[in-house]
């Protein structure tokens, strides 16, 4: 099954921009995933091809109009889960795009201007993402992020299956240091144990490293790992014990 994602956007020339490089760029030459970028101009009704009017109650910008968005929205193929890029969505999480990369693709929608009219959010059913706590000028980039995210895990788009398992966020840690050579570079080695062929104590470097590196850069990042690991509830077997 092909991941099918759909933009809708005002800039369908901006992609698929750097996911036409790369590995994102050889899955979608290879049809591992799929990619249509539709103007939402295309859905304007009037001459000028309007999509955007004043803010209702005033102030600065322009506003995305509904009618439009939506008219683009449901001339899509459905079935997707559908994403509208704005800052003031749930963050995007690791957890949130394998289950998009394991479904049937995405419908993603592109704010400008100020963004949307809210009533969208309530007439359609549409999942508001943020990919983190600043402003862009618009979602394109932010879709790209959310594409880049999922495609890369898609089946057969990695070199090494196992590459994806191990990464920052995937325990709710913080990836370990990676090193290479040259062994030594303007006085700095490559830490002893690296070198020491012993697995075991590799391994164990790396889970300290990844919970050390985690707990000093991102405490709320630590505090919910450890948090999760006293909460868990007992499992059957656990029970049984
Ligand atoms: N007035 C809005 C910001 C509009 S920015 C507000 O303050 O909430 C213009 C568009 O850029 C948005 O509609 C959205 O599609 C995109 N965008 C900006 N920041 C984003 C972020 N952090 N995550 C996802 N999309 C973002």
């Amino acid at each position: 099954m092909t991941f099918a994602a759909t933009i809708l956007t005002l800039y369908p020339e901006m992609f698929p921009g750097p996911l036409g490089h790369a590995i994102a760029g050889r899955a979608l030459a290879e049809g591992r995933w799929s990619l249509d970028a539709v103007n939402i101009r295309d859905f304007a009704t009037d001459r000028h091809r309007t999509v955007d009017d004043t803010p209702a109650g005033g102030g600065a910008g322009m506003v995305l109009r509904v009618d439009i968005l939506a008219a683009a929205l449901d001339a899509q193929a459905q079935g997707r889960p559908v994403l509208a890029m704005t800052p003031r969505g749930k963050p995007l999480s690791q957890a949130r795009v394998r289950q998009l990369a394991a479904g049937p693709g995405a419908i993603i929608l592109c704010g400008r201007f100020e963004g949307f009219d809210e009533r969208l959010f309530e007439g359609r059913d549409i999942e508001e993402v943020s990919i983190g706590d600043y402003v862009l000028s618009g979602g394109e980039t932010a879709a790209l992020v959310v594409l880049d995210a999922c495609v890369r895990l898609l089946p057969g788009v990695m070199g090494a299956a196992s590459s994806g398992v191990e990464e920052s966020h995937e325990s709710g840690l913080l990836e370990y240091p990676h090193y290479t050579r040259p062994q030594e570079w303007e006085g700095r080695t490559i830490p002893e144990v690296l070198r020491s062929g012993d697995h075991a104590k590799i391994a164990a470097w790396r889970q300290r490293r990844a919970e050390e590196d985690t707990r000093l850069r991102r405490p709320d990042l630590w505090e919910r790992h450890n948090g999760a690991r006293v909460n868990r509830p007992l499992a059957r077997s656990d029970e049984q014990e």
